[in-house]
């Protein structure tokens, strides 16, 4: 049985869309949590190691640019490492 609660969404830091504008703003909402802003996920859950909870990555060479986390799917929120099994 898995505890699941509502965790800010990493991608859109809880805004629930993101500014896909270069130059001047534009907003989309959010595709991890289709605008909710929040994401619902295992209550034993901590902040992604590798997108320290951003939920993206920047693989801008010169300029940013975000892509989503692979590794939490973009929430932000990973399951901790498995110690024992
Ligand atoms: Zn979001
Ligand atoms: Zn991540």
């Amino acid at each position: 049985m898995v505890d699941l609660v509502n965790r800010r969404c990493g991608y859109c830091d809880g805004s629930g869309r993101i500014n896909v504008g270069e130059s001047a703003a534009s907003y989309q909402p959010c595709p991890v949590c289709t605008g909710f802003g929040k994401v619902r996920v295992p209550s034993s859950y901590g902040t992604c190691p590798i997108c320290h909870g951003s939920g993206k990555k920047n693989i801008g060479e010169f300029a940013p640019r975000w892509v989503q986390c692979k590794n939490c799917h973009g929430t932000g929120w990973r399951e901790p490492p498995t110690s024992c099994r």
